[in-house]
């Protein structure tokens, strides 16, 4: 089902740290020409976006003439976004929490795009600062930030690609079951031909937005389609992944559509992925080839992989955080639902792909497949790297290859991910690398987002905590 998303060489230097306050004249005389620009070509407001603990990508918005001193002095916004929960009731935690105090969205002026499918308007991710201009601790984009740098401070890069799967239903009233836009099979050229306008009007959007493409296609489950499209460097990929979503979401509209990305969409069904590739360079070099371990791994890259795979049951905190991710989550669906690794196997949560031979040097990566779409990509990806940089700290290498289906072995033989979010918060509670990277506020933030979750959902039935969900993500 999945489709590969090929590395590119990294061609950009990784992102840095914390714009310091002294740059805002810098940073407002950049804006005040992309505002031009943009208003000239009918651009009316800039949407600036960020993704919360709960995976909710929640915005502000300025009217273009009002970018220039966003850029400078940012917006206001309150950090009790922090806290919370998918169905917009706010809990609380040690660090975060509370009607008070102000934080400063500053939008991110590299990724600004003028957004295809809704006209009049332009989209960038933002960072979010105190007023005095230093780093909100819980800010996510800046936690994936460092995560890059720390791996830039060993003089390694990775490159990243999330795969979107999601579900299309004809926009009716969303208390009613959803109902599908067409019956055709999975996979089938008949749902392409079903949704011809449809899916075209989106590869117009994406590459309009200068998204590279790799590949759509219809997926498994009714009404479901994917999007992969090149790696890039980590937050670029977690920027794109929102720019994606949000594009999904616009062109669907536009055809009388509804769009989810929710985990689990039926409570019984396949659902939707938000498939991870990483692949770790050290200059020109993909580490995850012509090295001597396995399937030609270096070893950095096996230790990377390996810290990533041991991490996984306290990951899935950050890569599978709903209540909801449990409905997904669950052997034979090709969720990756053991903690286990093997070349090309869907049903390992770590898909080792070489790449074919002779493709080059680009294409070998690893794909952490637990993981879905209600995650908040900065956080998934940032994580991801810290258990891979603990793995190389460790020396650690993977274990023995689990080659065909965890399901069809005797019992216990692979271990099982977590079945439920209760069981993960134990795990990502239990995770001294996760807390000393995330630190404290954004670390115990999540995890009060994560508990009030599971306290709202914990007498839920499937399909109640589905249909909850449905038109949340
Ligand atoms: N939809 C599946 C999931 O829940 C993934 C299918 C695929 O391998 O692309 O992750
Ligand atoms: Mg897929």
């Amino acid at each position: 089902m999945s489709t590969t998303v090929a590395a590119q060489q990294p061609a950009e230097p990784a992102e840095t740290l914390s714009v310091p306050a002294d740059a805002r004249a810098e940073r407002a005389a950049r804006a005040r020409v992309a505002a031009a620009r943009l208003a000239a070509e009918g651009v009316a407001g800039v949407m600036l976006s960020w993704v919360d603990n709960a995976g909710l990508t929640r915005v502000k918005t300025v009217p273009v003439r009002r970018l220039e001193h966003t850029a400078a002095w940012g917006v206001g916004a309150a950090p009790c976004f922090d806290v919370f929960l998918v169905d917009d009731s706010i809990t609380t935690s040690r660090h975060i929490g509370g009607p008070a105090g102000d934080l400063r969205l500053i939008p991110d002026l590299g990724r600004l795009t003028r957004l295809a499918a809704q006209p009049g308007w332009a989209w960038a991710p933002a960072d979010r600062y105190a007023q005095d201009g230093t780093a909100h601790p819980g800010c996510q984009r800046q936690f994936a930030q460092r995560m890059v740098a720390a791996a830039g401070l060993r003089g390694l890069e990775v490159r990243a690609g999330i795969e979107v799967e999601w579900v299309v239903a004809l926009a009716g009233p969303p208390e009613q079951p959803p109902v599908y836009p067409t019956h055709g099979p999975a996979y089938g050229m008949h749902r392409v031909v079903d949704m011809s306008d449809y899916l075209r009007d989106l590869l117009q959007a994406l590459d309009e937005q200068q998204l590279t493409v790799l590949q759509v296609h219809p997926e498994y489950a009714p009404g479901q389609f994917e999007v992969s499209v090149a790696a890039e460097s980590p937050v670029g990929a977690a920027d794109t992944t929102v720019l994606v979503r949000q594009t999904i979401r616009a062109v669907g509209l536009r055809h009388g559509l509804r769009t989810s990305f929710a985990p689990a969409v039926e409570p019984d069904a396949v659902g939707n992925g938000g498939h991870l590739h990483l692949s770790l360079w050290r200059g020109e070099r993909n580490l995850g080839q012509g090295g001597s371990g396995p399937y030609g791994l270096t070893g950095e890259a096996e230790s990377f992989l390996a810290g990533v795979l041991a991490e996984l049951p306290a990951l899935l905190a950050l890569g599978a955080p709903s209540p909801a991710s449990y409905l997904r989550l669950v052997p034979q669906r090709w969720a990756g639902a053991y903690q286990c690794w093997g070349l090309e196997n869907r049903e390992a949560a770590l898909r080792l792909i070489p790449g074919p031979p002779g493709e080059g040097v680009g294409s070998a990566n690893a794909e952490l497949k637990c993981f879905d779409a209600a995650a908040n990509p900065y956080l998934l990806i940032g994580a991801a790297l810290a258990a891979g940089l603990a793995g190389i700290d460790a020396r650690r290498v993977l274990p023995v290859e689990v080659p065909g289906d965890p399901a069809a072995l005797s019992e216990g033989e692979v271990p099982r991910l977590p079945g439920s979010l209760l069981e993960v918060i134990a795990e990502y509670r239990a995770s001294g690398v996760l807390r000393e990277a995330l630190g404290d506020p954004l670390y115990e933030a999540v995890l009060a987002v994560r508990q009030g979750e599971h306290e709202l959902f914990a007498d839920s039935t499937p399909e109640q905590l589905a249909a909850a969900a449905r038109w949340r993500y």
